[in-house]
């Protein structure tokens, strides 16, 4: 059954349960109510009129994490492609050998025929890889150097949720490899970032102290990776 709330559709499904329950589901904002088998209608008709004004907040909420969400890359002409923090236009050519270089405005991509759109990912992922492995090998030992804090090894990861990590136990710092698309101040803040939890911990006041100290405008620079 399907009801209106306020001019909301709303699917109501009967259960073997004493109350009623209202959720908005993800990603679209879709509105379930479970609801007794015997309870009458003019009641859930009621308790969903109330949850109306809730119900719209939780929607807009949705719709705006949605918009955050960068839209999926398909890795084909014309999208745009970020390395370090500049946009690149994508073109697409089929050729004998994998590649990918930069000329001027536009990122050209030459693939194996027929290949499918994940092979066409992780060549670019293999390729940010590479750069920032070069980049964060030259940064890394100059920060080490400034701050007095050295880790044991680290390490480039395609990680999607977080910019870096690191180990203090084991002294190993991972990088995520999503930050070659990002500005190499975003790379300098996230080394420091890290080096900086081999002393600290947690983000508490000596942390943020440490990080004042040896990058001022380090606010700024995550700022840009938000
Ligand atoms: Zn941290």
């Amino acid at each position: 059954m399907v009801i209106q709330i306020d001019g909301i559709p709303a699917e109501v499904v009967r259960k073997r349960m004493k109350t009623l329950r209202l959720t908005v589901l993800p990603p679209d904002g879709r509105v379930r109510i479970s609801a007794p088998m015997l309870l009458p209608k003019s009641v859930i008709l009621a308790f969903a009129e109330s949850k109306a004004e809730w119900i719209r907040k939780q929607q807009e909420k949705m719709r705006e994490r949605e918009a955050c969400r960068p839209a999926e890359m398909r890795f084909v002409s014309g999208e745009k492609l970020e390395v370090w923090g500049k946009t690149y236009i994508l073109r697409v050519s089929e050729g004998t050998r994998w590649g990918l270089s930069l000329e001027r405005e536009t990122a050209m991509l030459t693939t194996r025929p027929g290949c499918t759109q994940e092979q066409r990912e992780a060549h670019v992922n293999e390729w940010y890889r590479g750069m920032l492995k070069t980049e964060a090998a030259r940064r890394l030992p100059v920060w080490e150097e400034r701050t007095g804090l050295r880790c044991d090894s680290w390490q480039v990861k395609n990680m999607k949720t977080r910019w870096g990590t690191c180990n203090p136990n084991t002294r190993k710092v991972w990088l995520s490899l999503q930050l070659a698309r990002k500005p190499l101040e975003c790379l300098d803040y996230v080394i420091l970032h890290e080096l900086t939890h081999l002393k600290v911990r947690n983000h508490g006041k000596e942390f943020q102290a440490f990080l004042d100290r040896y990058m001022p405008d380090w606010r700024e620079r995550r700022k840009q990776l938000k």
